[in-house]
Parts: C-alpha cells; sequence; structure tokens
C-alpha cells in the first residue's frame, strides 16, 4: 500500500490497550484514568455500540439547554469533586465551586452524571463564571490528553467545549 496515513494513536479504555481512532465517550468523575476521561477506538466502538459523547441524544433540561451545552457540560471535569458536594450540588441548585445559587435559565447545565462506583446519578448545574473557567481549564487538559489534539489534527470531541468556554466569556 502507497497511501500515507497519519496515525491517531490514543488509549482505548474498553479493550485496554493503544489504539487508532479513539474518540472521548464518556466523563468518569470517579475514574483513575487519563484524566477521568475514557476513549474508545473504533473496533470497540462497534463491537459495544458505544456512541462518542458529541454524538449522543443528551436529555435537556430546561429551556436554556442546547444540546451543545448539555454535551459541553459533560466535557467538564470534575475529579474527586462528588463526596464534597451539597444536595444542593448534586441536584443543580448551586453551583459547584462557589456554590451560588442557580436554576435552569442562569445556570450552565453540567449533563446528567452517573456515578456507577456510588450507584447514583447527578445533574449539576454551574454559574456562568465558573462554567467558563471549568471549560477553558478542561478543554487546555484536553488538548494535552488528546492524542487527536497534539498532533493538530481536527478533533470532533474538543469542539463543544471551546464553544462553551467562548459562550460563557463575561
Ligand atoms: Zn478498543
Ligand atoms: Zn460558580
Ligand atoms: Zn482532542
Amino acid at each position: 500500500m502507497s497511501t500515507v496515513e497519519i496515525r491517531v494513536v490514543g488509549w482505548c479504555a474498553w479493550h485496554q490497550d493503544a489504539a487508532d481512532d479513539v474518540r472521548v465517550i464518556q466523563v468518569d468523575e470517579q475514574g483513575s484514568g487519563r484524566g477521568g476521561v475514557r476513549y474508545a477506538c473504533g473496533p470497540c466502538r462497534k463491537r459495544h455500540k458505544l456512541v462518542p459523547l458529541v454524538e449522543q441524544e443528551l436529555p435537556r433540561r430546561g429551556p436554556a439547554a442546547t444540546a451543545v451545552e448539555a454535551c459541553a457540560g459533560l466535557l467538564i471535569l470534575m475529579p474527586g469533586m462528588f463526596p464534597l458536594m451539597t444536595a444542593g450540588q448534586r441536584e443543580g441548585r448551586n453551583c459547584p465551586w462557589c456554590n451560588e445559587p442557580v436554576d435552569t435559565e442562569t445556570g450552565v447545565d453540567l449533563g446528567e452524571r452517573h456515578l456507577d462506583r456510588a450507584q447514583t446519578v447527578i445533574h449539576p448545574r454551574a454559574c456562568r463564571p465558573c462554567a467558563h473557567r471549568e471549560a477553558t481549564s478542561s478543554f487546555a487538559h484536553h488538548c494535552r490528553m488528546c492524542e487527536r489534539c497534539r498532533q493538530d489534527e481536527y478533533c470532533p470531541d474538543k469542539m463543544p467545549l471551546r464553544r462553551l468556554a467562548i459562550e460563557t466569556r463575561s
């Protein structure tokens, strides 16, 4: 074969090995892996019927939550925060970072998060300044961890985070 292809190699969390063409499938708050982000390769996506996070149909809550916002919110990492969160923060009534009261109008939807180990579901919502700060830092984190981004390839997984960081800029 004569065609030269740029191979994007990442870590597939499903077959636990380096793989081509990995995509972000989920963000795991409690996971230790690569910054709590789980990637899957093409064959594993097919075998396990996995849909990349940015292409998933996500449940929306409230008029302010667009599909993009819900999806970008899910890409914001919240490592180790769950045990310290109040009921209000877990249920989206207070910002998980500054505890400011938020609602569907004023808050940024961080998506429904299934915490398998704690066997619970949380649906946090952030105030806009915190959402901006966290989206910016998760975006920087993604760019460091993602092989596609490190090689300056087009990366569909980072676009919603980037958009959210821009949208929430004050
Ligand atoms: Zn795989
Ligand atoms: Zn806040
Ligand atoms: Zn990327």
